[in-house]
């Protein structure tokens, strides 16, 4: 077996590993766009012949879970090549792909209609994977393991050929609201040849991570405090919205979004709600300029809203603003705050609520003691091999015995190609 790291040991983001068996099948696990954050330049993936020529030979792609940076060039990939992802994974993807189509058919761009309907075809061919159910590419046997992450439906993915084991963590985190399961699933995969981890927070957000829980604690704080809280935080995070809705219910309030939020917390509750009620969320009020009755909740009782910035939620909160006291009023941020730096309008939306503006968030990624465990945990008889990781952080700087950092392999190595 060879594991070849074709882009991501030395930047966040745009992952792209590829493991090949003996008998020369070959697999990639992630696709990814680079990170706006991490290069000006163009991506050079964006261009159809330096795409075909990564992928020849490539007999599948299998992705750890949805976000751009894993799987952003799913649209370009040819048909032969089968493409696979978990099941909840791609109808979020599909929600968010319909909306972004139904707002390009608004604007009249229809060059960028046909491009979205395009990605909805090819996202249609997907084939999906369960958790812990393996399935084989050729030679490569795949178990998907579900694992706490800022993405809806994030796998670990341990891959097996030629009597050796490799664990791929993609992204994780063990301080969501599912993360207590981290301990229980590496105990189940048991000890690896090679491992191949994430280490984002050695440089992004590395102060010791709050856990979902405290989040929500902070939340429901704020909520005793003010009446009216808009959200400023991610459609997808499904740990922050189910903690919020929760927390809004508690406090009697209604919680309110738009159609699309709506849309994605359906496929939430469809596919997580039977196991957990925190998932399970089905009062959710859908925002208009002509709900009389919801008008009437929100300003008497007080609310929860999430927001986007986009001209319809400018309008909503324009007229919303009007039937408030801004003194009453508090906007959490609740996502990465680099957004903020790098999008100037995003900073104009968040300042134009004019009323207090709170930051509450805890980072989607591994802590470095997250990391330190998984690597003692699985012990990889030949190799760490850092990805998802700037290019200054370095592993050894971690707490981890002699002998597992004897194993930890450098960015260029790994990108050159490592025999296990
Ligand atoms: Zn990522
Ligand atoms: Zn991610």
């Amino acid at each position: 077996m060879k594991i070849t790291i074709h882009r991501g040991a030395d930047q966040i983001g745009g992952c792209i590993t590829e493991i090949c068996s003996e008998s020369g099948n070959k697999i990639f696990i992630d696709l990814g766009h680079n990170l706006p954050s991490e290069s000006d330049e163009p991506d050079k993936y964006d261009n159809p012949t330096t795409l075909s020529t990564l992928l020849e030979g490539v007999s599948a792609v299998v992705y750890t879970h949805n976000h751009g940076d894993h799987a952003g060039f799913f649209a370009h990939i040819p048909e032969d090549i089968p493409q696979y992802m978990g099941a909840m994974g791609r109808e979020v993807m599909q929600n968010s792909l319909e909306e972004q189509l139904n707002t390009a058919q608004r604007a009249g761009r229809t060059q960028r209609a046909e491009e979205v309907e395009g990605a909805i075809a090819r996202l249609n061919k997907f084939r999906t994977y369960a958790t812990a159910r393996t399935f084989h590419i050729g030679d490569i046997a795949i178990t998907p393991y579900f694992v706490s992450h800022s993405a809806a439906d994030a796998h670990m993915l341990l891959v097996e050929c030629d009597r050796k084991r490799v664990l791929h963590t993609g992204d994780f985190r063990d301080h969501g609201f599912t993360g207590k399961g981290l301990t229980p699933t590496l105990a189940r995969i048991g000890q690896v040849d090679a491992l191949i981890i994430e280490g984002t927070t050695l440089s992004r957000d590395g102060s010791a991570s709050k856990s979902e829980y405290q989040i929500q604690q902070e939340m429901l704080e704020l909520m005793g405090r003010y009446k009216n809280i808009f959200v400023v935080c991610s459609s997808t995070n499904f740990d922050r919205l189910a903690g919020l809705y929760q927390d809004t219910l508690k406090i009697g309030r209604p919680f309110v979004c738009d159609q699309y939020q709506k849309h994605q917390l359906n496929t939430l509750s469809k596919y997580t709600g039977k196991f957990t009620s925190l998932y399970n969320i089905q009062n959710a009020w859908t925002i208009s300029l002509n709900n009389n009755a919801l008008h009437k909740r929100m300003f008497e009782q007080g609310f929860t809203m999430v927001v986007r910035n986009n001209a319809n939620f400018r309008k909503w909160i324009g007229f919303i603003k009007e039937h408030i006291d801004l003194a009453e009023t508090i906007c959490i941020y609740s996502q990465y705050l680099g957004y903020l730096e790098e999008q100037p309008s995003l900073r104009e939306f968040v300042d134009s609520f004019g009323c207090k503006v709170e930051y509450i968030h805890t980072s989607g990624h591994a802590s470095p003691e997250a990391i330190e465990e998984v690597c003692r945990t699985l012990n990889p008889r030949s190799a760490i091999i850092p990805i998802h990781k700037d290019a200054t952080s370095d592993f050894h700087t971690l707490n981890l015995p002699d002998e597992l950092k004897a194993k930890i392999i450098a960015a260029d190595t790994a990108q050159l190609g490592i025999p296990i």
